[in-house]
């Protein structure tokens, strides 16, 4: 599972911090990297720069911080529409237009979680918005927030039976209002990023796009595509790295750290030095990596 390639070398490059879904704080998160061996981490918090700083400050010797963010993303071109996920890294966090767009999709995902508390209360589960929103301490809020509430409530056991189709994953699922992938592939690139698709093949989180939309996000700027992650079978990494071979991108691997709201460790997938090298060279937003 771990492609240990020897000191120097251990790349991960997506992880949640409590800027979003994650359990351990920025400067928690650093430590942990550097404790379990990293040299270089990635701090990709869904659509928020927030814990950046916390990171860059606390950051230990020796670990190098990779600064990004996981854009909640939606292409158009089915119907209904597919949601994404899109990374972004190294890219210029007062960029005007990315900011704004970020704000936006954090606003959005606050009202549709008091929605999805709404349907649940009309079903008589008795769960409270101004104590998720508390939960997530100021952070990014997601579905993962709602799930400790049901789990404080006893209904569910785990994160994982909370993103069943009985609660989260279907029935009380609604949709966000994410950014058009293809803008968001231009947003991140003009901001000076580098875009690459998280978890593009990842069929057991819900429908995936088609290589034909990868190979069109690629001529529009798609940098990369992470292709070792705990989402994908063995044959979807595979696949994976063999279109970023196709299309003259780069692969990643990663683990998506969220600390306890999920069971996969930090560092428990790498990605490769020639990779981090480009995402390095292709970046012009934040100006070099924050070295501790
Ligand atoms: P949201 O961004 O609010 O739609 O919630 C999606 C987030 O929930 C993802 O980023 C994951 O961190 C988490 N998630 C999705 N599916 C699961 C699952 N089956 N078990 C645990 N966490 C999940
Ligand atoms: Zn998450
Ligand atoms: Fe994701
Ligand atoms: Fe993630």
């Amino acid at each position: 599972m771990t492609s240990d390639r020897g000191p120097g070398h251990r790349i991960d490059l997506h992880a949640h911090s409590t800027a979003s879904d994650g359990t351990l704080s920025p400067a928690e998160l650093v430590r942990a990297a550097a404790d379990v061996g990293l040299d270089v981490v990635a701090i990709t918090d869904h659509d928020t720069t927030a814990g950046w700083a916390p990171a860059v400050a606390a950051l230990p010797a020796g670990l190098r911080l990779v600064r990004g963010a996981e854009l909640s993303c939606r292409w158009f071109g089915a119907d209904p529409p597919v949601p994404l996920h899109l990374l972004a890294y190294l890219f210029d966090p007062d960029d005007p237009e990315l900011v704004a767009e970020l704000a936006r999709v954090r606003a959005a995902r606050e009202v549709r979680g008091e929605r999805i508390v709404d349907l649940l209360r009309a079903d008589g589960i008795d769960v409270d918005w101004a104590e998720i929103l508390t939960g997530a301490g100021g952070g990014t809020v997601g579905r993962p927030h709602i799930a400790q509430a049901l789990i404080r409530a006893g209904l569910v056991a785990t994160t994982t039976e909370a993103f069943g189709p009985d609660w989260l994953g279907e029935r009380y699922r609604l949709p966000k209002e994410d950014i058009d992938v293809f803008h968001a592939v231009r947003l991140v690139r003009a901001a000076g990023g580098v875009p690459v698709f998280a978890h593009p093949r990842a069929t057991r989180r819900g429908r995936v796009v088609p290589d034909e939309l990868i190979a069109e996000l690629a001529a529009a700027g798609l940098a990369g595509l992470e292709a070792d992650h705990e989402d994908h079978s063995p044959e979807e990494r595979a696949h994976v790295r063999g279109l970023a071979a196709e299309l003259g991108l780069f692969f990643t691997g990663s683990s998506d750290f969220h600390g306890t709201h999920k069971t996969v460790r930090l560092g428990a997938f790498t990605t490769s030095p020639e990779a981090y090298e480009r995402i390095v060279a292709g970046a012009g937003g934040v100006t070099g990596i924050a070295s501790g």
